[in-house]
């Protein structure tokens, strides 16, 4: 690949994946049929939201991602283009696109079943083979629906001065050549818990300031641990600082985690001190809880500003 003549603000490397919606009366079990409502096919994965979401709030972007040569990956293609993402960095064909197979049942209460497909074939070759892409970016992002050595391969192509920033989604274990990159890692409750688990010092107790300690001495930068409704806390060598709340009345929490990675990872990379950052994510996250589904709720910063 070239080298970019151009600067992105972010970029996203995670996943791309299709949500396949069913309403059903009741989740099947085992050996069971139930018939559901009309299909809902929505673009969706932690990392082409997360694009979504810069890219809506006016980040330059890109995606670096994999998906297959197939409808879902045109999908895919298309819902990034018409946010305004550069999609030049997503990888095409080697598996079917990723899958999510989700059931929902009148309390809201879900099912899912996930196939990465081509996910799980975003390779470290594949991350070296775009490494102009990551040196050309202020800030990169990613997730871990992509495989681990994947993510790990991007922090080694980091540019002098880039900013790393890490959603470790679904959690586990982390090295520690990825946990001193972070700058910050975003966890939150359970991502907090498995990663302090995972390191042998504890779960950490009931004390989201304890976890946030307990991650900063495992190696990141900086670490924010979101707490939904709560806001969030910040955690660097300066010490632990809250993120207020905003008030709203939530309808659907769904894909807010993934608007305030998108937006503190933009701020970031834009200049901002951590705390201003995560502040202005936390506006980000509010306005998305207030609409319902994930990329269709992601704010533009006129709406943020407008909150
Ligand atoms: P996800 O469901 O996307 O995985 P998450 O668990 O990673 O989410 P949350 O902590 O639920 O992340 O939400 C991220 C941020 O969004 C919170 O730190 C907060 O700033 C904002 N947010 C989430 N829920 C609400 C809410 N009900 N009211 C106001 N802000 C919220």
């Amino acid at each position: 690949m070239d080298e970019y003549d151009r600067e992105y603000e972010l970029l996203v490397v995670g996943s791309a994946n299709a949500d396949l919606v069913f309403g059903v009366e009741r989740r099947p079990g085992a050996g069971e049929t139930v018939l559901g409502s009309d299909l809902a096919v929505h673009p969706g994965g932690k990392g082409a939201n997360q694009a979504v979401a810069a890219a809506r709030l006016g980040a330059r972007t890109a995606l670096l991602a994999r998906v297959g040569d197939d409808a879902y990956g045109r999908l895919l293609l298309d819902s990034q283009r018409a946010a305004g993402v550069d999609t030049a960095g997503v990888l095409v064909g080697g598996a079917p696109t990723g899958v999510a197979l989700i059931t929902v049942d009148p309390s809201g209460d879900n099912s899912i079943v996930v196939s990465p497909g081509a996910n799980g074939r975003l390779t470290p070759e594949d991350v070296r083979a775009s490494a102009a892409l990551v040196r050309a970016s202020r800030v990169v992002s990613a997730q871990l629906e992509v495989p681990l050595e994947t993510v790990v391969e991007t922090v080694r192509h980091l540019p002098a001065g880039g900013r790393f920033v890490l959603n470790p989604s679904p959690p586990r274990p982390l090295p520690r050549e990825l946990l001193q990159a972070c700058d910050p890692l975003i966890v939150n409750e359970h991502e907090a818990h498995v990663i302090l688990g995972g390191a042998g010092g504890g779960t950490g107790g009931a004390d989201p300031e304890e976890w946030a300690r307990g991650l900063l001495a495992l190696g990141p930068r900086s670490v924010v641990v979101t707490l939904g409704a709560e806001g969030a806390l910040v955690a660097s060598g300066e010490g632990v600082g809250r993120v207020p709340s905003v008030k709203v009345d939530a309808v659907d929490t769904t894909g807010a985690g993934d608007a305030f990675t998108a937006a503190l990872a933009w701020r970031l990379g834009a200049g901002a001190p951590l705390a201003e950052a995560a502040a202005y994510a936390a506006r980000v996250g509010a306005v998305a809880v207030t609409r319902r589904g994930a990329q269709d709720s992601f704010p533009t910063a006129a709406e943020v500003d407008a909150l």
